[in-house]
């Protein structure tokens, strides 16, 4: 009987058939797309004020908290006249993330007093070129007349920590 192989096939053609019947493990990507986990990490956000003022101060602690040494900017002192752009007396003038370097850890959202940098759930688009990973201010910080949505990977702890007024960072100036 073995010498005929049949018994062989046959098994192997009930395990194959067994598995139309099963769920599948894999989808069709990208026309399909799993659900993200709630806390997923992704895209960083530079976020802007209920004025539409930029709240990044420069302060430089997301890139000392940062064990990829992704972050880099340029701080810059605001002038008269430019209140309405940026929520501080010192702003970014320049803001740059390496995606290439990021490892998504979050330590840049924690780290920050201004509320300012945020991950969110977004992914980051494929690019061929490393050039296209470095992102500056034109990619992090959000349009004016298009807030991106921060609450979905906000879980109820971290919404009661950052509203806890009795925090410094709290404290809105
Ligand atoms: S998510 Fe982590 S690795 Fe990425 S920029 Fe922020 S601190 Fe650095
Ligand atoms: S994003 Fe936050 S921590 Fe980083 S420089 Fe701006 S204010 Fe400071």
């Amino acid at each position: 009987m073995e010498r005929l192989y049949l018994p062989a096939i046959l098994s192997g053609m009930a395990i194959t058939m067994s598995h139309f019947f099963k769920k599948q493990a894999t989808i069709s990507y990208p026309e399909m797309k799993r659900p993200f986990a709630p806390v997923y990490r992704g895209q960083h956000v530079l976020k802007r004020d209920e004025n539409g003022a930029e709240r990044c101060t420069a302060c430089g602690l997301c890139a000392v908290s940062c064990p990829a040494e992704a972050i880099t900017m340029v701080a810059a002192e605001r002038k008269p006249g430019e209140e309405k752009l940026y929520r501080e007396e010192k702003y970014a003038s320049s803001y740059e993330i390496n995606m290439l370097r990021c490892i998504f850890c979050g330590m840049c959202e924690e780290a920050c007093p201004k509320e300012a940098i945020f991950l969110t759930d977004r992914m980051v688009p494929t690019d061929l070129k490393r050039s296209e990973f470095i992102y500056g201010k034109d990619k992090l910080v959000e349009k004016a007349d298009q807030r991106i949505d921060i609450s979905k990977r906000q879980t109820k702890e971290v919404i009661a920590f950052k509203q806890n007024k009795n925090l410094q960072h709290n404290i809105l100036k």
